[in-house]
């Protein structure tokens, strides 16, 4: 197999892994430990990289939770202007809205660099952590600042956090399930755009059925890593196409665009052509006898174990696997 990352379409740009949250759904792991934030440095080359893609149509701005670090995020949004490069929107879980004046004063600042969108994520997830009160101001004020460029997502989300009351404290998800009478299965409903992949994949196997490996077999990754529609860039430059965290092929440093061949990025390829089973003969596994909830959590198992051995470069970053 040779193969070569198509011209990138749409993705975000994660500035960090560090997070408000460490929702049980989140694909990238993220959460509140201290974790590296994107450097001023590498800021510039993303964003004079993607200045370079013929076929890019936007980015989106993401964390972590991208507002942690304001200087950080401006930086970004400068660095965007700066290149040229189309910014779709900025992701936040508005955990900094504490008051109407907050949330105007910080949408303002984004909004008078170049910013003018934003995506506010409202679950029973990020309520964990997050009261409603604070969801609700962010999309009331940053409707006013964007002139309605604001994606709530998702509105059933929304819909359901407005029903739990007590609007200025979080609740446990248990505890949201027993006020909305959600069972497990009625969850992944609820938020059926969350992929039984990352943490959620860890921790959110409830309601979902489970199957042996060979379920999996002959069930190829070829689409997914090859989709270059919401890929994402990390804090130290990797890139990761489709949806697939922990599996990094190209970077700022070296270029968006290498040569993908099985003797530099045998994992990789595996996937591309077998899915997670060609991954079983890379090193001895033990399967778990509890079974998976999807091919995605076969494969991070297995990743983890891969990346225990310190072979396989493009099984990162860190902050991903710790
Ligand atoms: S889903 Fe979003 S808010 Fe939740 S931990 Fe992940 S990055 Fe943070
Ligand atoms: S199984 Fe692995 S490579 Fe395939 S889509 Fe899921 S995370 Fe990506």
């Amino acid at each position: 197999m040779q193969y070569i990352v198509p011209p990138l379409i749409s993705g975000g740009i994660m500035l960090s892994y560090q997070c408000t949250n460490a929702c049980r759904h989140c694909l990238y792991r993220c959460r509140p430990d201290k974790s590296p934030w994107m450097s001023n440095e590498m800021i510039d080359r993303v964003f004079s990289a993607l200045a370079d893609e013929s076929c890019l149509q936007g980015v989106h701005l993401a964390g972590g939770e991208a507002t942690m670090r304001m200087d950080v995020l401006i930086e970004a949004i400068d660095s965007a202007v700066r290149h040229n490069v189309p910014m779709d929107y900025l992701e936040t879980n508005c955990a900094w809205c504490l008051d109407e004046q907050t949330a105007r004063k910080g949408f303002e600042q984004l909004r008078q660099r170049g910013l003018g969108a934003v995506l506010i994520s409202a679950s029973l997830f990020h309520n964990e952590f997050i009261p409603f009160e604070r969801t609700r101001i962010g999309i009331s004020v940053a409707g006013e600042v964007f002139g309605g460029n604001v994606i709530v997502w998702t509105p059933e989300g929304y819909r359901a956090l407005s029903r739990l009351g007590n609007e200025d404290r979080t609740h446990t998800l248990a505890e949201s399930c027993k006020i909305l009478g959600l069972d497990d299965a009625d969850l992944w409903r609820l938020h059926s755009y969350v992929r039984p992949s990352g943490r959620a994949a860890e921790i959110l196997r409830a309601g979902l059925p489970k199957y042996e490996i060979e379920h999996f077999v002959n069930d190829n990754c070829s689409g997914m890593l090859s989709s270059v529609t919401h890929f994402h860039i990390d804090p130290n430059g990797f890139l990761y196409t489709g949806g697939c965290p922990g599996i990094t092929v190209g970077n700022v440093r070296d270029g968006l665009h290498p040569r993908i061949t099985p003797d530099r990025f045998g994992v990789f390829c595996r996937l591309f052509d077998s899915g997670p089973c060609g991954l079983l003969q890379m090193d001895e596994y033990k399967p778990r006898l509890a079974g998976y909830v999807s091919k995605c959590d076969l494969c991070l198992d297995i990743r983890k174990q891969l990346r225990r051995t310190g072979k396989f470069p493009e099984l990162e970053p860190h902050e991903f696997y710790a």
